[in-house]
């Protein structure tokens, strides 16, 4: 009988054997990726007893000419009540008064982590020598730093008002004609991401977190992000976790929490990539950092996502490129994303076998050279299919 997920007290989610959970088709490609994405997901998940109960909300271009609203409130409640959703991607609407839909979810939500693990898959074209030594996992923070929305524009009376409170205020000199924006940074934002990183890698068995700031600059914002990672270090994980400093990078059978500079970062991510395993990241840092490891892997188009908020519970997994609308309804384009989010969510669920068999079976699609025109104009002797043709061939592959 299909039933909801809930939260026990204890903050561990509580899944049935056939939990409902609302899905977005999604807008442009949403109409191939989603169908596909489904078929896997469900015969994985039938193989070991599950089934899910989808049930599908609407938002993006479907809600709009179904109900003249974007984001009906019908599909928040859904997401709020059933606690784990997935959606394709979004158009954003233009002049429609919401800056994106996928950000007014994540902000209505409170979806205070973006969670973006990063891997290469056997057979997937890349640019390095060495794909197979990124295994990677970002934790974002979601909410804070420049995506606040805090701007004024050049020029305008309001810039030209807060510049000279600035002035008076703190004596700070802005270059005439700027535009204005503000980074806010707080302790508890970042508190509660870089906890949800340790306390995933403690789960997941990872060997390291690295902090990435730019903290030698930006020393109140993201030095500060630092400094309190750092103190959940000491004041919530002592008899788990241990900062390099701590241990002078011996950290035993203890979980190494550490910092880099995000530029270095950059480069050690190519050049280093082993030493790296869980990542947190401030929301710029971890947004560029995201998709330049996912590049690193050939995987930008197969590269999964989730929005998830610990403490209440909510999640919402999501495929992370765009609605690509010149392939709308070809049924062409790679379902990857939007498959592997779904793995993810249910790796979220606990349903860890049927996510490892949909690896293994995408695994094993892709070094067949069986895959999608994306993959295979980069690929020597593939063999082209169908986005939907792709999923069966990953069926048939399920062990
Ligand atoms: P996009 O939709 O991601 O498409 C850009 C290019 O990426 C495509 O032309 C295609 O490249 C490749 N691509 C994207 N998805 C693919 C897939 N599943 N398989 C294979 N290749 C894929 O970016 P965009 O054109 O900038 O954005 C279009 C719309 O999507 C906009 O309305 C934007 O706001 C929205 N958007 C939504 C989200 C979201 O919902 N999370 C994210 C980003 C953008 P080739 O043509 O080279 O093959």
């Amino acid at each position: 009988m299909p039933e909801k997920i809930t939260m026990s007290a204890d903050g561990t989610l509580q899944v049935p054997d056939e939990p409902i959970i609302p899905f977005i088709e999604g807008d442009g490609i949403g109409v191939d990726i989603w169908p596909a994405a489904k078929l896997v997901l469900d015969a994985a998940a039938e193989k070991h007893g599950k089934h899910v109960a989808w049930k599908e909300v609407l938002a993006g271009e479907k809600a709009f000419a179904e109900t003249g609203s974007w984001l009906p409130d019908d599909t928040i409640d859904a997401f709020r009540e059933y606690l784990i959703g997935i959606k394709g991607p979004l158009t954003t609407p233009v002049g429609g008064g919401i800056r994106s839909l996928n950000v007014a979810i994540r902000q209505i939500l409170d979806l205070y982590v973006c969670l973006r693990p990063v891997r290469w898959f056997t057979g997937v074209p890349s640019p390095v020598k060495h794909p197979e030594k990124v295994d990677m996992v970002i934790f974002r923070e979601n909410t804070e730093d420049v995506y606040a929305g805090l701007e004024v524009e050049a020029g305008t009376p309001e810039a030209v008002r807060l510049s000279s409170f600035l002035h008076d205020a703190f004596g700070w000199d802005i270059h005439e004609n700027s535009g204005i924006g503000i980074k806010p940074i707080s302790e508890d934002g970042s508190k509660r991401l870089i906890r949800a990183a340790i306390a995933y890698a403690l789960r997941h068995g990872r060997r390291s977190v690295t902090m990435m700031h730019k903290g030698n600059i930006q020393k109140f914002t993201e030095g500060a992000f630092r400094a309190w990672g750092y103190e959940v270090v000491r004041d919530e994980f002592a008899s788990q976790a241990v900062s390099w400093d701590d241990c002078a990078g011996k950290p035993g059978d203890k979980l190494l929490v550490k910092d880099a500079i995000a530029d270095i970062t950059f480069q050690q991510v190519l050049t280093r990539p082993e030493e790296f395993d869980v990542v947190a990241a401030t929301n710029l840092n971890g947004d560029y950092l995201s998709d330049a490891l996912a590049a690193q892997v050939g995987g930008i188009g197969i590269a999964p996502g989730g929005n998830i908020n610990y403490v209440t519970g909510h999640g919402v997994f999501e495929a992370t490129h765009g609605t690509a609308p010149k392939y709308a309804g070809q049924d062409k384009v790679n379902p990857g994303s939007l498959l592997l989010s779904g793995v993810l969510m249910f790796e979220h669920l606990g349903w860890a076998q049927p996510a490892a068999d949909v690896i293994a079976a995408m695994e094993s699609t892709i070094a067949d050279k069986v895959v999608t025109y994306d993959f295979a104009r980069l690929m020597d002797g593939a063999k082209e299919v169908r986005c939907s043709e792709f999923a069966e061939q990953i069926v048939a592959r399920l062990p």
